[in-house]
Formats: C-alpha cells, structure tokens, sequence
C-alpha cells in the first residue's frame, strides 16, 4: 500500500508498505476519506512526544474508511462496516477515566495512520473508539468526527446557549467549527480573524459578525462595539496565542465564560486582572481534546446535519500531494484538504 510516513520533524516520505493483518483484537481499515489538520502542520515542523510517541509511522489523524478485516476475537466491527477511527483512546482504568474525563487519561494511546491506504487500528481503539457510522453519513463528512468532537468539548464546557453572544478568536478550521456547533446552539456568533481566503470561507458560513481585526490596535474595543457594549458571554480562543488569550479575558462580560481551546507555546504566561475575575465572576476554563463520547456525540450532529463541515473543505487531493496539502495549510490558503488514498 502507499502511504506518507513520518520519519522525523520536516521529513515526511512517499512510500511503498506492505498491508498489514490484523492480530488479535485489532482491525484493518482501508482509509476512504482523510483531511489536513492545523496538528499536523505543526507535528511535520517540530514532531510531538504525545501524538506521535514512535516513528517511523503513518502519518494523518483524521480519518473515515471501511473495515477490510478483523483480527481474532473482535466482536464490535465486521468486515465491510463502514467506521469512523478517532486519534486515541483512553484507558478506562485510572481515576481520570473512571471519572469520565478520559480526554484527561493518564494513559491516553494516540493513533495516527490517515495518509495510507489502509490503517491498522489497536485493540484499545476498537474497543473504544473505533464507531460505526450512520447508513447515509459519507465518509468526507464523517472525517470531521475527530476535530468536532474537540470543539464539541468547548460549546458543552462554556455551556452556550440559545441567544447568547459568543465570540471565537481564529479563522481555522477549529475557529470555524467552533463557531458553527455555537450557532447550532442558537448563540449569537462573532468571529473575529484576518482578512484572506480563510476569512472569506467564514463569512459565507452565516455568522451574525465576521470581525477582520487587520491593521486594528485594539480588537477588545472593537468587539465591546459589536457587543453593544457589555462584552460577550462566552469568548473561545481557537488561536493559541497567549496575547489573544489575554483578550478574550478582556472581551467576556461581567459573569462570562472565557475558553482556552487553542494550546500555546510551552514556557508562555498570560496577565489576569484578578480584579474582573473575582468581581464579575469570570469563569476560566481550559479544554482539551475529546472523549469517546464526545467521537459519538460529533458523528450524531454530522449524520443528523446538526453541523455542516463540508464548507471547510477548500481543496481536495491525491495521497501523493499530502505535503503540498500541508503547505497550503501553513499558509493559511486551505481550511481543510480532503484527501482521496
Ligand atoms: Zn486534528
Ligand atoms: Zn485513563
């Protein structure tokens, strides 16, 4: 099978790799449809200990295919089931686990593997994360399950409700989804990002505000102004950037939600005005991730059309053209690339 393997930071490779078989308790699914993640851009430039503990291994975590054969003893999937594979799955065992906050699991597994034709997926992700798809959810579609599944975790934690204001900080894809479950909710949504093709993706999405903060000093006074003035009740940063951190604290109401979706760098610190936090009863809330749950609460709202996600997809490709996908991606030209192996 062909397949792009990551051998180490900036070397990715073409190449030619046997399809595995199945073991005990494991499954082989032939990859129908796969997307570009921001992750991955990041992970080609500097690797990541978490998500990719060994190498050389398939790259891609984003994925939907079709069971092509099952090992001994699994009882979930059969072959030809049509699945979605999350990118890890939790222990059940430590007391994150048993507390149902398994995105917190001190023995999370990550998998990758969506740039091969086929993927071997574990027995603790079959087990776990490893679901069935809804008989008219396309494969495209049901990719997102992974990347909705972690905005899933922000709009549930912050609590969003029907009519409140909810501002996102950042055009990507995450920025997007974001913004949309927000809206599914009924929430008034603010976008607020940079003016270019991702921008332009945005406003065709519906939001009430698409804020394009190019060549603005001060984006909180801009937002107060969209806001009529009393800030929003819930502000998510989908940017990891501890200034924009800072101004999402800035841009809550008094009694809001502020939400640290965006990870950034490691080593960096933000400014609290403790004054509004204890006063005005701020609620600072980090998230990461996604839960088994989550994977299934995402895949409902695709299969229902809670969600539609197919607007991100701004280009799609063959598997050999992976690392111009991800370059287009680090230049902020695509959203999302679905990739055809
Ligand atoms: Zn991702
Ligand atoms: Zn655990």
């Amino acid at each position: 099978m062909r397949a792009q393997v990551f051998h180490g930071p900036g070397d990715l490779r073409y190449e030619e790799l046997p399809v595995p078989t199945p073991g005990p308790g494991e499954v082989l699914v032939r990859v129908e449809a796969a997307l570009t993640c921001g992750t991955d851009v990041k992970v080609l430039r500097r690797g990541h200990p978490l998500m990719i503990p060994t190498v050389p291994t398939v790259f891609g975590h984003e994925l939907a295919g079709t069971v092509a054969a099952v090992g001994p003893g699994v009882r979930t999937v059969r072959e030809g089931d049509r699945v979605a594979v999350a990118n890890s799955a939790p222990c059940e065992a430590c007391r994150y686990c048993r507390a149902g906050r398994q995105n917190l699991c001190d023995d999370l597994l990550f998998v990758n593997g969506a740039y091969g034709e086929y993927m071997l997926v574990p027995p603790r992700v079959v087990l776990r994360n490893l679901v069935p798809l809804a008989p008219r959810l396309a494969a495209p579609r049901a990719a997102f399950a992974e990347p909705l599944a972690c905005a899933l975790h922000a709009v549930e934690a912050a609590a969003v409700g029907p009519e409140e204001r909810v501002v996102v900080f950042g055009h990507g894809p995450l920025g997007l989804l974001l913004g949309l479950l927000a809206r599914a909710r009924g929430a008034r949504v603010v976008l607020v990002g940079r003016a270019g093709p991702r921008l332009t993706v945005a406003r065709g999405l519906g939001f009430e505000t698409c804020l394009d903060v190019t060549g603005i000093d001060d984006p909180v006074a801009a937002l107060r102004e969209a806001t009529g003035g009393v800030g929003a009740h819930h502000v998510i940063d989908a940017t990891g950037r501890p200034e924009v951190w800072e101004q999402a604290v800035a841009a809550a109401a008094k009694g809001g939600t502020v939400v640290f979706f965006g990870g950034c760098a490691p080593g960096t610190s933000i400014r609290l005005d403790t004054r509004r936090v204890h006063y005005e009863e701020l609620r600072l809330l980090g998230v990461f991730h996604h839960t088994p749950a989550l994977i299934c609460r995402a895949l409902d709202l695709l299969a229902s059309g809670g969600v539609d996600p197919m607007p991100l997809v701004t280009h799609q490709m063959d598997l050999k053209d992976v690392p111009e996908a991800l370059a287009l991606m680090a230049r902020g030209e695509a959203l999302k690339v679905l990739i055809h192996p």
